[in-house]
């Protein structure tokens, strides 16, 4: 399947749509999720046109993982969470939604503590304070 340039994702990165960002720089952009599954839902994504992990190329990919590992960090000491679970999900029978490809960073705290995947909308004051928690953690 080709990359679909109208995603959400993609209009995130061309400033179309709306975010809570926490983190970017020349590869990748880190926001909030908008229908977190816990407090603290980041996901993080290359800015490179790329459907999901198979079609990757792996120096984006090395680039976005060490951004993940670096805003993981942000988001565990923003939340004080004493787990992290990073999830990523490649097709529609995988779960995957958004055709571009991200890692969802979620803070864990007492194993199955997250509401279900992409289901209901976060208010979005305290996604924004969320956001301003994690980048003054980088
Ligand atoms: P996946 O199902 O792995 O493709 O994940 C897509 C994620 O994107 C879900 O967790 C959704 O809640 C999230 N999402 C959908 N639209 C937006 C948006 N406009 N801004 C931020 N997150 C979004």
């Amino acid at each position: 399947m080709a990359y679909d340039d109208q995603n959400i994702f993609a209009k995130i990165l061309r400033a179309e749509a709306p975010a809570f960002k926490v983190y970017e720089d020349e590869f990748s952009l880190a926001f909030m999720d908008v229908m977190p599954q816990v407090d603290g839902h980041t996901l993080v994504i290359p800015k490179d046109a790329t459907e999901n992990l198979h079609e990757a190329d792996p120096e984006i990919l090395g680039l976005t993982i060490v951004n993940v590992q670096k805003v993981a960090a942000a988001v565990k000491k923003a939340f004080d969470s004493p787990g992290i679970m990073i999830a990523q999900l490649n097709g529609k029978a995988a779960g995957q939604t958004v055709f571009h490809l991200h890692f969802h960073i979620l803070p864990r705290k007492d194993g199955l503590d997250a509401s279900m995947h992409a289901r209901e909308m976060a208010d979005f004051t305290l996604l924004e304070d969320h956001a301003a928690r994690i980048r003054a953690a980088l």
